[in-house]
């Protein structure tokens, strides 16, 4: 048995970025990382544009100008303002060679085609937007390693980007494992129990932008886990096994493993829940064995396998977000192991959620973020900080 923390280093040290980057369309994107810096193709904005409705305007000591014409958003104008003209403008219009700044139309009085602004004095520049000033030609516009979010998209559709190369996110597979499991929906007969971790799991992955590719249920019998395990290894960058990991007579997880050539990297960890969680690696695919009692399959999934769903795809930070705060009341603990207590966070403090056996689910629903109790504790006081994974 090993601690949470070697746990964690045994996982990263082992989970690389996945291989072969791939060509996406910016619309698919989203929840991505680039795999290669980015440069903008054009300038932005591309010219010089007005950044109001007004008038664009020459340089003038007495505040009178002579409005030739109107440019739109959209027009070009391929002439020169001349000495005392002005010309109708409105936002993102592009200006004429010549103009020396642009005037709110809200400063302004006109008189049919007669200009007048009162200003003290007219200001060179203002209201322009520069040609370039965002992002010029040819230079980075995004790095390597930028986790694509809808302003990022929104960016490299500015900047006229259709498609964009990013790190492949790995193909997660699913084997649920239990001849008590029946599929809700189904009339639940003596002895069974609904499966509940596949969507469970799914829900998590998707959350958080991954997907489940491929799914399976398996029999307790060795020789059905282990047909199902074979398949799913080939075609699979992460396996999760649901059940089955643990001492029992039909848990049958570790050995399956083991005679298919899986390298074990750890089974075992010291802390509830979660403290039978099984990892292993066979080439380049990561073995999870994640016990089946649902509140320790969420939790290991949460500290173990979303860290490598996210590093494999090139995330930077792919690791729990932690914070301290005061735990709301006293939490005690009588066995040596990390604990990670379903609880509530909110401005001040952290609460732990009652019924924390590992079973039960009800408290998860209620829980946004775990409280973590180190195995030498045992007692946290009332107002003590804490510190606290946040979902
Ligand atoms: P196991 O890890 O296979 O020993 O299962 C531990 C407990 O979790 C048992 O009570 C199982 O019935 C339950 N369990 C296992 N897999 C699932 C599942 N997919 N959905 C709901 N409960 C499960
Ligand atoms: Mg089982």
């Amino acid at each position: 048995m090993i601690s949470y923390k070697a746990a964690v280093k045994i996982i990263s040290e082992n989970t690389f970025i996945l291989k072969n980057p791939e060509l996406k369309k910016v619309t698919d994107s989203l929840g991505y990382v680039t795999s290669e810096d980015i440069k903008s193709g054009t300038d932005l904005p591309p010219f010089d544009q007005s950044n109001v409705d007004g008038y664009a305007v020459t340089n003038s000591v007495i505040g009178q100008w002579r409005i030739i014409r109107e440019i739109r958003a959209g027009d070009h104008p391929d002439f020169r303002l001349k000495k005392g003209e002005a010309v109708r403008v409105f936002t993102g219009a592009e200006l004429p060679a010549g103009t020396y700044s642009v005037l709110m139309q809200e400063n302004v009085s006109t008189e049919s085609d007669k200009l007048n602004c009162h200003a003290e004095k007219i200001v060179k520049g203002k209201f322009i937007r520069k040609k370039g000033i965002q992002i010029k030609k040819g230079t980075p516009a995004i790095r390597r390693g930028t986790l694509i979010n809808p302003a990022v998209i929104g960016f490299l559709f500015s900047m006229g980007i259709k498609f964009v190369k990013v790190y492949r996110k790995p193909v997660l597979s699913l084997i649920v494992t239990g001849d008590e499991l029946l599929e809700a929906g189904a009339e639940l007969k003596e002895g069974k129990v609904y499966e509940s971790n596949s969507g469970l799991l799914r829900g998590l992955a998707r959350y958080n932008g991954f997907e489940i590719r491929y799914t399976a249920a398996a029999r307790d019998r060795k020789s059905d886990l282990k047909s199902k395990v074979k398949t799913l290894l080939k075609k699979s960058d992460i396996l999760l096994i649901s059940g089955g990991v643990s001492v029992g007579k039909y848990d049958y997880v570790n050995e399956v493993l083991n005679e298919l050539n899986v390298s074990k990297l750890f089974y075992k960890v010291s802390q509830k829940p979660g403290k039978p969680l099984y990892f292993g690696k066979k080439s380049n695919t990561s073995v999870f064995g994640l016990p089946g009692n649902p509140a320790s399959a969420f939790t290991c999934f949460y500290l173990y396998v979303l860290p490598v769903l996210k590093k494999m795809s090139g995330h930077k930070k792919f690791l729990p977000v932690w914070k301290k705060l005061p735990v709301a009341k006293e939490i005690r603990k009588d066995f040596n192991l990390s604990w990670f207590l379903r609880a509530k966070y909110s401005d001040n403090n952290v609460m732990p959620l009652d019924a924390q056996a590992s079973f039960m689910l009800r408290t998860l629903t209620e829980a946004n973020c775990f409280i973590h109790m180190p195995l030498n504790k045992n007692k946290i006081s009332k107002g003590e900080f804490a510190d606290v994974c946040i979902f």
